[in-house]
């Protein structure tokens, strides 16, 4: 189970999260791409977190659309269309709820995944940040269906995306700036997985 409350901390976190890691985000971005990844999110993320206790009256849904258009119009680079994405079709997912059942927050993770997986055209296995996405959506999935509690679901979903993470190191980038380098994307970690890691993270410092 997820109430409103817990969205607006993980929101708040998550922002806390990208600040504190911007310059790592950055570095990771400037071997494979073009240094700016911490201060991408970092930017969309600070007006999401002045946001907050404005967004305090809406509900879930409301919240999540209004992260996803700060996302969209403040980001730039990928991934703005495509945290922007996650964040609208996570809105979609929850119309109406009033709180969030761990069906509910599936569909909210499933619905994100999807909608990055459409925007972006990428596949598992392209060192992308669908590389952690898609591990922490199917292990929710799973740990939900074996009846886990939320806490214990969420934290399987951030190991997953951890492992996923770290999987892209040896990756050959196929989608974004990264795969311009071709060979030399290998051996290091995607910046976009990295920032879905602490975005997992995040979630799960709030409901453990
Ligand atoms: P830009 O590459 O435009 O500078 P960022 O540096 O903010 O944007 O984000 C780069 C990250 O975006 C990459 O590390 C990767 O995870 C993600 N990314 C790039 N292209 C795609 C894509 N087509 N699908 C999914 N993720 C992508
Ligand atoms: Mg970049
Ligand atoms: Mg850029």
């Amino acid at each position: 189970m997820m109430t409103k409350e817990q969205i607006l901390q993980w929101l708040e976190q998550f922002a806390d999260a990208i600040a504190q890691n911007k310059e790592y985000l950055t570095q990771l971005d400037a071997a494979i791409g073009d240094a700016d990844h911490g201060i991408n999110m970092d930017r969309g993320f600070q007006k999401v977190a002045s946001q907050l206790p404005k967004l305090a009256e809406q509900d879930i849904s409301s919240v999540l659309k209004t992260v996803s258009i700060t996302l969209i119009s403040s980001v730039g680079g990928a991934s703005g269309p495509l945290y922007g994405t996650f964040f609208l079709r996570a809105s979609t997912a929850v119309a109406g709820k009033q709180e969030l059942s761990n069906e509910d927050l599936a569909s909210l993770l499933q619905a994100g995944l999807d909608g990055v997986l459409q925007r972006g055209k990428a596949q598992l296995g392209d060192k992308t940040m669908i590389d952690a996405l898609s591990p922490a959506v199917t292990a929710f999935t799973q740990a939900i269906g074996q009846g886990k509690t939320t806490s214990e679901a969420i934290q399987q979903a951030t190991a997953a995306a951890e492992q996923g993470m770290q999987a892209t190191i040896p990756m050959l980038a196929k989608k974004g700036r990264a795969s311009y380098l071709g060979d030399r994307s290998i051996d290091h970690q995607d910046p976009g997985a990295t920032s879905v890691y602490l975005m997992l993270k995040s979630l799960s410092e709030v409901l453990g």
